[in-house]
């Protein structure tokens, strides 16, 4: 298997949503007020997967109405996000890096997919899946779909993005995997494996990729960085700290194991667009 790093654009967000180490009203008021030199760079991955039962996608990005020009440009963010999103991220994405534009310049079609994955609703994972949906399946964990029915959900993932979208949920079931030991299970297999990583949302799924030889593992938001499970400081933008210490604290045990290939965040700098051997 092989896994390609592709960024599907980026955000601009205050130093305190990677590493804030709490979440509070205050907090997120400093979030979307935080002026540009206060603010880092980010990108926002997305993750090709070549499997032997298929072309896998995991989430897909920033479409391109966000940024018409490759640029960041707050009238058009204001027409896709509501405008508190629009203050905490400060999109935008350069020429073709929406995950369309990629696809295509790979020569892979949307229906070319087996899966697209989509770890969970947060604005940046899924505003380009109207572009990827003729895929043959569109996959959530039931439980990130049930939960964004409370109000911080409805806050952050808009429904305009995906819930018109053709998307299949399935439950967690008990798994050793995971700090709530819950995960579903792809191809039954243990090759593909969704594990619930709980805090930056109730749902949220990492995505195990794993060979007989060793596995890496796609930390979805749980860390925005290995420094937050290294020295376990939790993101500032979640929902429930207790439950973030938790994902760090497995997430930092599954780094440590000898047959671990990479742990990658999906807004960490330090991870490139590149390509990881898997096998
Ligand atoms: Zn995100």
């Amino acid at each position: 298997m092989n896994i390609h790093v592709l960024h599907c654009g980026y955000i601009q967000v205050s130093e305190t949503v990677p590493f804030g180490n709490r979440i509070d009203l205050k907090n997120t008021a400093r979030q979307l007020s935080a002026p540009e030199k206060a603010r880092v760079l980010l990108p926002v991955c997305c993750y090709l997967i070549e499997h032997p039962k298929g072309l896998i996608l995991v989430d897909t990005g920033w479409c391109r109405e966000i940024s018409p020009e490759g640029v960041y440009d707050a009238k058009a963010v204001a027409r896709v996000l509501p405008p508190h999103l629009a203050a905490l991220f400060h999109p935008y994405l350069p020429a073709g890096q929406a995950i369309d534009e990629q696809l295509a310049a790979r020569g892979i079609q949307p229906e070319d997919f087996a899966y697209v994955l989509l770890t969970h609703l947060d604005a940046d994972h899924v505003a380009g899946l109207k572009r990827v949906n003729r895929a043959a399946h569109i996959l959530l964990p039931e439980d990130e779909y049930f939960w964004s029915c409370r109000t911080v959900y409805k806050a952050r993932q808009p429904k305009s993005l995906w819930l018109d979208q053709p998307i299949e949920r399935r439950y967690y079931r008990g798994s050793p995997l995971g700090p709530m030991r819950w995960a579903i299970d792809l191809f039954g297999d243990e090759s593909i494996q969704l594990v619930n990583l709980p805090g930056h949302t109730d749902g949220q799924a990492a995505v195990l990729v794993q060979d007989g030889a060793g596995f890496v593992l796609l930390a979805a938001d749980a860390a925005f960085s290995p420094r937050n499970w290294q020295e376990r400081i939790t993101p500032g933008f979640g929902f429930n700290r207790e439950l973030q210490l938790k994902s760090l604290d497995w997430i930092r045990t599954m780094a440590e194991k000898p047959n671990c290939r990479a742990v990658l965040c999906s807004h960490d700098p330090a991870v490139p667009e590149g390509m990881i051997l898997c096998e």
